[in-house]
């Protein structure tokens, strides 16, 4: 066991932007954290933010290398001072592990390879995550680097939900499977949920409803995901932001054959121009309350639809598990937003499940009940930390245990 105070880098690398933190991973606090944007275009911007202060710089960044530079030359220059913050890893989330990697691993060549080989899998997130490890080795080369995958917490899903029901060669040949996604924060939800209200988790079955601008469910038994919403990409399942979750197939053949479009059109529509943005033209919750509240009857469907599938999530779920014991709402949505809450759970009496309204109302930073005393399944809101679950993983890779 180690004594001294130690602290994880954690690094999510987009396609131009880098977003850090510094965490703590045994009291859990982020000790520093930023973001770089706009990576390649004329102008960039820098975000660092300590305890004590928060710099901001306009600047261009030309590329990935660069901008993690200019990170750590604000860590000298504002601090913390990296070299006395005893960084024993740097965490990297990589979105898709595909059927390869079934946990956290430590990164050397081989796994660069490996995750370079699973981009066509996650075209925009792989090469991406990639760059951001390639350039933390060459810039961090001491300290070991840990990659962290989204799909991991689904990779041993059971075959039935696993699967897809196409022909078994084309699917092989094409690794076409379940992988799901948010899988970090399905992991650390539901077991610090079931630590939280004093269960053990290999007895405890569990949904979660990871409610950001990207969604997805997962199903949760004995510590192991049973089944979750998204699929091959997070394409699949609830509404989204901007993805319109579950969807006929063939809306897609309709709209090539019909409609003009080509494949790449289908997915620019699918992924970035459907969900609550397709339906109301905002992506943000807060936005389309607020058209509800104008009279906007487009945006009270949007709001219907999103809460509606949530509902058949959970009911599809509770079946799944033979009865649920612990719901768990989290990310921005499910933090924050207790109308959606109390619709995706109303009805539900006779499956077990009774919210508290007045326990419901408002906005959650901290883990609060929102169930009845009397209700069979205890309803949970529980604040997600996708920072500190790969903090955490990168520390159990490097230690073989926490520090
Ligand atoms: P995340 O991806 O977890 O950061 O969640 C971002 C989303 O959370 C935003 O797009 C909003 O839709 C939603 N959100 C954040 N704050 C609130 C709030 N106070 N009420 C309703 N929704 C919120």
């Amino acid at each position: 066991m180690t004594t001294q105070s130690t602290s994880v880098l954690v690094v999510n690398s987009g396609s131009s932007s880098i977003k850090y933190q510094l965490v703590d991973p045994v009291g859990g606090e982020a000790i520093a954290w930023g973001i770089v944007e706009r990576i390649g275009e004329e102008v960039g911007s820098l975000k660092h933010v300590t305890q004590t202060s928060t710099t901001e710089r306009e600047l261009p960044v030309p590329d990935h290398g660069e901008g993690l530079r200019r990170v750590l030359s604000l860590f000298e220059a504002v601090g913390p001072d990296l070299s006395r913050a005893n960084v024993i890893a740097v965490g990297h989330r990589v979105v898709q592990g595909g059927p390869v990697f079934d946990g956290p691993v430590l990164v050397d060549a081989l796994v660069e390879h490996q995750i370079e080989q699973l981009s066509p899998l996650a075209p925009l997130h792989n090469p991406a995550n990639l760059t951001g490890i390639r350039v933390g080795r060459a810039l961090l080369p001491d300290v070991p680097h840990v990659a962290v995958f989204d799909t991991a917490f689904f990779h041993h899903l059971p075959a039935a939900a696993a699967s897809y029901a196409i022909d078994r060669d084309v699917a092989e040949k094409h690794s076409v499977r379940r992988y799901g996604a948010h899988g970090t924060s399905h992991q650390y939800v539901s077991h610090e949920v079931a630590a939280f209200l004093g269960r053990d988790v290999e007895q405890t079955s569990t949904i979660v409803l990871h409610l950001g601008n990207g969604a997805s469910a997962s199903a949760v038994k004995n510590g192991h995901a049973v089944d979750t919403s998204m699929g091959l990409t997070p394409l699949e399942g609830l509404v989204m932001g901007t993805r319109s979750g579950d969807i006929d197939p063939a809306v897609t053949f309709h709209l090539m054959r019909n409609a003009g479009m080509d494949v790449d059109e289908v997915d620019d529509l699918l992924n970035r121009r459907s969900g609550l943005k397709g339906m109301t033209g905002q992506n943000d919750l807060r936005e389309v309350h607020r058209l509800v509240e104008e009279g906007d009857a487009g945006a009270k469907v949007a709001i219907d639809v999103y809460a509606h599938r949530i509902k058949k999530y959970i009911g599809g779920y509770t079946a799944v598990l033979g009865g649920v014991d612990v719901i768990a709402f989290t990310a921005g949505v499910g933090e924050n937003d207790d109308i959606v809450r109390a619709r995706a759970c109303e009805g539900l009496e006779r499956l077990g499940i009774e919210i508290d309204l007045e326990r419901n109302a408002g906005r959650k930073k901290e883990p609060t009940i929102i169930s009845t005393d009397s209700s069979p399944t205890t309803v949970v809101v529980f604040p997600t930390n996708e920072e500190l679950a790969i903090a955490r993983l990168a520390v159990d890779v490097v230690t073989g245990g926490r520090p």
